[in-house]
């Protein structure tokens, strides 16, 4: 337990890649660096089975990619996981701002909120109901469960086709349906869901999850024959995007986008001076060399705002 009195020049909030990235050039650079996680390093990259475009690796899987800049940046600056941050107070008139956590306080001068996205929900009957009893958000958590069985993926972009073809290697019987006649991932992605075969139920949406006790079927809504289907399976992998995880951001009235996401200049800084932003939850292009590119870049500001 800290009693608030513990300084550090940099505080970084959440290790992901871009957390992770900030907290290493920001120790590298000199300044006295403390990045906290309310849960373990890496976020959502966690959750990636393979990564085939971050250079300098042909094909890494995610857990291994975040070991591997943990290890790095473990080297230079402290790492705090399992200590969630609650609240920032700003420096109105002091020479330092107060970060409150889980387990105690600290005191800082520069704060980089790498805070990242959180998943969207689809909002449907069953969809909460059946948490953990056959909806799932990540098919690399649940997937095995899923061993020839037959499930369902919901999204039409780059995660969804990513873990339809993991739930497809893993053995499951798995179909997708989106909401246009479209998909939005990446062409070799696409291309790769058509050579695995895995049907697509396009200008659907699911309408209802039901079950009993677990999941036994979803209710599709066939957009264009405005027809009503109960396709039965046992998981529904729900990958309809993300929303930024941005309440210490709202908490301190920084300028957010139309979307929610943290607007930032080109150094990563946020419309709170020595307040600075890096990674998905301040949208644009949102890939893991992208995230730890702007680690570094507010990280280097910071040290050029504090140091000159
Ligand atoms: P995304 O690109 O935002 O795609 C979300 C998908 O869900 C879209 O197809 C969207 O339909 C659909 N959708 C949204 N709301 C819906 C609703 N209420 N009901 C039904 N469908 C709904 O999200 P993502 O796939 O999670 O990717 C997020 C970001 O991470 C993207 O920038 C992506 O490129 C990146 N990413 C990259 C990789 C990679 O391998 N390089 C892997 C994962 C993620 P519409 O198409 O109609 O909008």
């Amino acid at each position: 337990m800290t009693n608030g009195k513990e300084y550090y020049e940099l505080i970084v909030v959440g290790a992901g890649p871009a957390g992770l990235t900030a907290g290493l050039f920001g120790a590298r650079s000199g300044l006295k660096t403390l990045v906290l996680d309310r849960g373990i390093c890496g976020g959502l990259t966690n959750e990636a089975t393979l990564i085939d475009n971050y250079p300098g690796f042909r094909r890494i899987g995610g857990m291994e990619l975040v070991e591997k800049i943990k290890a790095q940046t473990a080297d230079y600056a402290e790492i705090k996981e399992l200590e969630g941050v609650e609240t920032i107070e700003p420096a109105e008139h002091a020479e330092t701002m107060r970060i409150v956590t889980e387990k105690g306080a600290y005191r800082t001068r520069a704060i980089i909120l790498a805070t990242g996205t959180k998943k969207q929900k689809l909002g449907v009957k069953g969809e909460a109901e059946f948490l953990g009893r056959g909806v799932s958000y990540c098919a690399t958590c649940d997937g095995f469960f899923f061993k020839n069985k037959a499930v369902i993926v919901v999204g039409g972009g780059d995660s969804a086709a990513r873990g339809a073809l993991y739930l497809q290697n893993i053995g499951a019987e798995v179909s997708l349906i989106h909401r246009r006649e479209e998909l939005r991932a990446e062409q070799y992605l696409q291309t790769s869901l058509k050579k695995a075969g895995i049907r697509i139920y396009w200008n659907s949406v699911v309408k209802e999850i039901r079950g009993e006790n677990v999941v036994r079927s979803v209710l599709r809504y066939d957009k264009a024959r405005d027809k009503e289907e109960e396709v039965p399976v046992d998981g529904v992998f729900i990958y309809i995007g993300e929303e930024p995880a941005n309440t210490l951001a709202q908490q301190l009235h920084i300028t957010l986008d139309a979307t929610g996401y943290i607007s930032t200049d080109r150094g990563q800084r946020t419309s709170r001076a020595g307040i600075y932003a890096a990674g998905d939850v301040t949208g644009g292009v949102r890939q893991i060399v992208v995230a730890c590119a702007e680690g570094a870049v507010a990280a280097s500001s910071a040290h050029d705002d504090l140091v000159g």
